[in-house]
């Protein structure tokens, strides 16, 4: 038989095991703290060095890249090297979904990857870890070593849009996957929250794994409100069996 097409959802709360808490949700940080917020927003990121220099500080300091993937990252990875064709659409920045194995071209990152920077000049990409050396090393705003223009990382800051092809495969994805399942994520943002209504509408199985209510729970086929660190081996270990019976 043909093995149902799998799309995974995951949100912030996929990451707290990680120690990464949840910057960008309702309630978190950069929501809650405005000049945390100013940080991450295009308008003043682009317009003010100072807020550039802090915000690469606290870049240096937050320790992101350092952060371990997660028995749920884990077990994510194993369902797809289980043979299941296994999509994940996520909300993180982390990358650690790819650091648990996943294969970057199965992993869809809705808001980019903190992992690079990308030029605001000439578009160019390298990775995080090179620039924070140069940070370490006294540059407090480094620039583009091709052009001079201002770095940023290769996130989608507030004031930015999300980039259309990524969105594009992300609802190809979820109108064609025959399970559902979002886990970790509130539900309460575009797109995570389009996404499952549409992945509802097209007849997909729904499966929510969060700790509070979300706004689809009563049309999800079931909701799991237990730890995603144990829900998700779980559940992963249900989709194998049923995939080899
Ligand atoms: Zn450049």
């Amino acid at each position: 038989m043909n093995r149902p097409l799998v799309a995974i959802l995951s949100g912030a709360g996929v990451s707290t095991d990680s120690g990464i808490p949840d910057y960008r949700g309702p309630n978190g940080l950069w929501r809650t703290d405005p000049e945390a917020e100013k940080l991450v927003t295009y308008e003043y990121y682009m317009g003010d060095p100072e807020i550039r220099r802090r915000a690469w500080l606290m870049r240096r300091q937050s320790g992101a890249l350092r952060a371990e993937p997660n028995a749920a990252h884990r077990a994510v990875a194993e369902l797809e090297r289980a043979g299941v064709p296994v999509r994940v659409l996520t909300q993180n920045v982390d990358g650690l979904h790819q650091l648990a194995g996943m294969p970057a071209r199965k992993v869809l990152e809705l808001h980019g990857s903190a992992r690079s920077v990308v030029c605001t000049g000439c578009h160019a990409r390298g990775p995080m870890d090179e620039v924070l050396a140069r940070v370490d090393a006294g540059e407090d705003d480094p620039a583009c070593l091709t052009c001079g223009g201002i770095l940023k990382p290769a996130t989608v800051m507030f004031g930015e849009r999300l980039d259309p092809v990524v969105l594009g495969e992300a609802a190809a994805i979820t109108k064609a996957c025959q399970i559902f399942i979002a886990v970790g994520s509130s539900l309460q943002v575009q797109p995570a929250a389009g996404l499952t209504g549409v992945a509802a509408d097209h007849g997909a199985r729904l499966i929510i794994v969060n700790a509070e209510p979300t706004p689809y729970d009563e049309i999800a086929d079931e909701v799991v409100r237990e730890p995603i660190g144990t829900a998700l081996p779980r559940l992963v270990h249900s989709l194998r069996t049923e995939g080899a019976s």
